[in-house]
């Protein structure tokens, strides 16, 4: 007899809503999470909530903010502002620990008992804690999430060289920053320590910038990031990160040579790793891929029974709603219930300005795959809404297939992606992943009221114009 009927090992995005789940569907439930803060104390939600999304969103908040006030305004007689980032450090971590905190009720009101430890999966069924003690569960649920990638060129000392983690926490503005990496980590960071003041260089190895967004998308998004100051260098190779002194000289090849610059700091922003170096005894029955990963079928189901691994430990995008849903479903399958999660509509947001948010299948993407696609776009400067608010980069783009639907045969323009750059760019998405979600046709989307004038009329157009007839762009009606 197990002393639980699940135990979740991770509070993360992932294991607290897989354990909320569990207790709600009547299961005796343990979380075991590892993680403390400053202050030694237990600190649930994981990376997301103390180290990633939220602290992140904090202080790319204020720092906009503080950038839109220091921009001025041609109505205004704004006196000079500076930052308290002492101030500004505490108010993202009063977001933190609320939100932790919160966590640690919701745990407590559903009937899940939280442990403060390190876990290990001994064998199926077995647990061990760092404490010496261990524990039994008819299923485990593996939701360890991830750590930041170490590359041999530039180790962290976490002084100089720094993790995201170490970025979010700077007391001080750094005169010349350096980040490896111009992905959501770089860009967000970027942009926070940017438009505080920092002389911010990305160096990025791949040649093109966001390489999975369409072109035209990618391009929009990248010039009005370069004009907020950030120096976004493609197809550079770092070959070093020496620290001198109390700067660090980093070194890079690139097309046409290599460069040596001087920074105070450095952020390595290459990408994210499984966190499961030690989660596994050597005998357990599990084995990790070569990536580092816990092999799962489409259910989050490992090899062995009654053995599950959701999050960032498993295949597919690291985000925090993918790791949320892979919980929640995994819960209820384990209980009996049939839930799948839609890997096809996950979407994605890059919380610089402008935002960056994409869901479904890109143009490019459709065309590799022989779609018979094609796309229609609505600028955000036509929009009366986004002119008000100063807010006119950018655009809606949606891609879609002209299909026959149901069983009257009406031929109708089934929406395969949406990328958005510019306002309210998550939000929009949003909408377009519950129209996706719910099979709505383009069609459906321009039958729809929009309220006006709002940013979302720009999906309203958007539609509109997949559908063929566009009514606030200047383009000859398909019929
Ligand atoms: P995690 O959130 O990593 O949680 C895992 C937990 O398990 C941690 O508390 C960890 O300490 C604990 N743990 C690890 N090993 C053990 C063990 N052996 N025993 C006990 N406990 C253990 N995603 C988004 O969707 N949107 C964003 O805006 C966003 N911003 C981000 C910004 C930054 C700077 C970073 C770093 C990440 C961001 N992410 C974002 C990614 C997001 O944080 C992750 O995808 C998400 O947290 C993964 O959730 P998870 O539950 O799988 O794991
Ligand atoms: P990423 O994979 O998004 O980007 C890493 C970038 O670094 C890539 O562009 C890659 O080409 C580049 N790179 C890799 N090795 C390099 C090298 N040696 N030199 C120069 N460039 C190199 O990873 P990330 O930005 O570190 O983020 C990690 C994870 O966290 C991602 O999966 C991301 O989805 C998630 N995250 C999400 C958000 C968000 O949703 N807003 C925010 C932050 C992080």
């Amino acid at each position: 007899m197990s002393d639980w009927q699940v135990a979740v090992i991770g509070a993360g995005p992932g294991g607290y809503a897989a354990a909320i789940r569990c207790a709600q569907l009547g299961m005796k439930t343990v979380c075991i999470d590892q993680f403390t803060d400053a202050n030694d104390q237990p600190s649930l939600g994981g990376t997301c909530l103390n180290v990633g999304c939220i602290p992140s969103k904090a202080l790319l908040e204020d720092s906009h903010f503080y950038h839109k006030i220091k921009q001025g305004h041609s109505a205004f007689d704004i006196p000079s502002v500076s930052v308290d980032l002492g101030r500004l450090q505490e108010r993202k971590q009063a977001v933190v620990s609320r939100l932790c905190k919160g966590i640690s009720q919701l745990l407590q009101g559903n009937g899940v008992h939280a442990i403060t430890a390190r876990a290990q999966l001994t064998r199926a069924g077995e647990i061990l804690l760092d404490n010496g003690q261990s524990l039994s569960a008819k299923h485990i649920i593996l939701a360890t999430g991830s750590i930041p990638i170490e590359i041999p060129p530039a180790p962290f000392d976490h002084t100089r060289i720094l993790d995201s983690t170490d970025a979010l926490s700077l007391t001080a503005v750094p005169p010349r920053l350096a980040i490896i990496g111009a992905g959501a980590i770089g860009l967000e960071l970027g942009s926070i320590w940017g438009r505080l003041g920092s002389e911010v260089t990305i160096l990025e190895a791949l040649p093109d910038f966001l390489p999975t967004l369409d072109r035209d998308i990618a391009r929009i998004a990248q010039r009005p990031l370069q004009q907020e100051g950030l120096n976004i260098q493609l197809g550079c190779r770092v070959q070093a990160a020496t620290v001198k002194k109390d700067q660090v000289e980093v070194c890079w090849e690139h097309e046409t040579g290599t460069e040596k610059q001087l920074f105070d700091k450095v952020i390595v922003a290459v990408g994210r790793r499984a966190a499961t170096d030690t989660l596994l005894a050597p005998d357990c029955g599990l084995e990790l891929d070569n990536k580092g990963q816990i092999p799962v079928d489409d259910y989050c189901h490992t090899e062995l029974d009654n053995i599950w691994a959701i999050g960032d430990i498993v295949r597919g995008p690291m985000l925090a709603h993918k790791a949320t849903e892979e919980g929640v479903m995994v819960a209820e399958r384990i209980a009996g219930e049939q839930t799948a999660v839609n890997y096809d509509l996950i979407p994605s947001v890059i919380y610089t300005h402008p935002e960056i948010a994409t869901v479904g299948k890109s143009e490019t993407q459709c065309k590799s795959e022989s779609i018979d696609c094609h796309s229609s776009s609505f600028s955000f400067a036509a929009n009366g809404r986004a002119l008000a608010a100063d807010e006119s980069i950018g655009k809606v783009k949606l891609v879609g297939e002209k299909i026959q639907s149901g069983t009257a045969g009406i031929e109708g323009t089934r929406i395969l992606g949406c990328q958005v750059v510019g306002p309210s760019a998550a939000e929009i998405v949003q909408q377009a992943a519950i129209a996706m979600e719910f099979g709505a046709l383009a069609e459906d989307l321009a039958l729809t009221t929009f309220s006006h004038p709002t940013i979302s009329e720009c999906l309203h157009e958007a539609a509109l114009d997949l559908c063929g007839h566009p009514l606030h762009q200047l383009k000859k009606p398909k019929r």
